[in-house]
């Protein structure tokens, strides 16, 4: 594995750093991190893909350390450091159905000083907001260990809201932020069998591979189009804390995929209507339906007619079969309601959902639906819907897919969709600034400045 390092900022991205209150003496050696670590682990051989030769090769913990010196003690902080009293902190997780009353009423606090924590806290949080999984820390001191000393709630690894005693005994509340530094990260592979697989070995999060393989399958025939050898970049951001520790991954910003006759971009953009992933023009990448909704399946049995596997004569095959692995989820094509959950004896268990547009798209032979899928539910883009199976009229485990427009079955493959969202004028700007900063990074520095 080789890492890169540029210097560059995505302007795009960054989220300044939020510190809404002072954070005391440990948080106060803030350090601008100018660092992108491109994480390159499939080098291309060929040229248009190669990396930067001259950016060199350095770990990640070299670059931070050379980013994030460690700071000279200050003088004074010897002196100070044993004035303050040890604290002793006790961690508890809100589970379902607590409120905050009740849990300071579990320490030593009247229900006044409860109130006033609580109210404290409101400023910040409505204290109903609060939900399981966030965390209480109660603070005593050593000396005293019968009267709260101070309470910490953990919203998230990056927030939190600190209520304080003071010496007239109120509460006062502060919010803290902690200042995460996205950097950006770019993995490269080359695909071995499915993108899911590569992606997978190629260390892809399985939640941004499952965004990417979404998004991808708008424009994609994951079955005809993609071939081992093709080649995919991701450009996403990991989190990291001031003392350089990984906190969280952060959205995929722009992909690059190579396919044998065609290279596919995406780019994501805070456009008016918020957050979206378009293509080099501007244009949206969602439409109405997803063209594979299952991932990893075999494009089995095309659109048209054919002898019928059991029953023999010849009929119109009015949709695709893709062979899959029994229990494989099988995802909903477009957003829309469903329709109807039946198990009759040809399609087995099957689905069938009603999208805008007068599309209707049936999912035959699932071994079950999902659960809290049923008639006049509202379903999403790639929500599992079931999964496969064999049921019904069937000779192997496999998923039938129909689409219907106006009432009639039409050829899935080669559905014309109604145009997306296209950005226009200021924001289409704005749009083409921000991918040739992606581009920069998605693809090295000398590439993707030809425009
Ligand atoms: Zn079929």
């Amino acid at each position: 594995m080789q890492r890169v390092a540029a210097v560059k900022r995505l302007p795009c991205s960054f989220r300044g750093f939020r510190v809404s209150l002072p954070l005391g003496r440990a948080l106060a050696v803030v350090v601008p991190v100018l660092l992108l670590i491109i994480v390159d682990l499939t080098l291309f051989a060929r040229g248009r893909l190669e990396p930067d030769s001259d950016a060199g090769s350095r770990s990640l913990a070299d670059l931070l350390a050379e980013h994030h010196p460690e700071p000279e003690p200050h003088p004074d902080e010897h002196i100070s450091a044993p004035t303050i009293p040890l604290l002793r902190e006790y961690a508890r997780t809100v589970r379902q159905g607590e409120t905050l009353l009740a849990l300071l009423a579990e320490q030593p606090l009247t229900h006044n000083e409860a109130l006033a924590a609580s109210r404290a806290m409101g400023a910040y949080l409505d204290p109903r907001r609060l939900r399981p999984g966030h965390q209480l820390l109660f603070r005593y001191r050593e000396d005293d260990p019968y009267t709260v000393h101070s309470i910490g709630v953990r919203l998230s690894a990056e927030r939190r809201i600190e209520i304080e005693r003071s010496e007239d005994g109120t509460f006062d509340a502060t919010e803290i932020v902690m200042p995460l530094t996205p950097i950006p990260v770019v993995i490269r592979g080359e695909i071995r069998g499915s993108l899911y697989a590569s992606g997978m070995s190629a260390g892809l999060d399985p939640n941004l591979l499952h965004t990417l393989i979404q998004l991808y399958s708008f424009d994609v025939d994951f079955q005809r189009d993609v071939r081992s050898g093709d080649q995919f970049a991701v450009l996403f951001e990991e989190y990291y804390d001031e003392q350089g520790n990984w906190v969280r991954s952060g959205a995929m910003l722009a992909t690059d995929l190579v396919l044998h006759d065609r290279t596919l971009r995406m780019y994501r953009f805070n456009s008016d209507e918020g957050p979206d992933y378009f293509d080099a023009e501007g244009n949206t990448i969602r439409k109405t339906l997803l063209r594979t909704p299952i991932e990893g399946g075999r494009l089995t049995s095309g659109f048209g007619h054919r002898a019928h596997p059991i029953l023999g004569y010849s009929h119109l095959h009015p949709g695709l079969d893709f062979a899959a692995p029994i229990g494989t989820p099988i995802n909903a094509a477009g957003d829309g309601v469903v329709e109807a959950v039946r198990n009759t004896s040809g399609f087995g268990i099957h689905v069938i959902l009603r999208h805008t547009n007068g599309f209707r798209t049936l999912y035959a032979h699932m071994r079950s639906a999902a659960r809290g899928i049923r008639s006049g539910v509202r379903v999403n883009q790639g929500q599992v819907i079931g999964y496969v199976g064999m049921t019904g009229l069937t000779t192997g485990p496999h998923l039938h897919y129909e689409v219907h427009l106006n009432g009639r079955p039409i050829n899935p493959a080669t559905i014309e969709f109604p145009p997306g969202r296209t950005l226009r004028g200021n924001e289409l700007e704005r749009f083409h600034q921000n991918r040739r900063n992606l581009e920069r990074i998605l693809l090295g520095p000398h590439l993707g400045d030809d425009t």
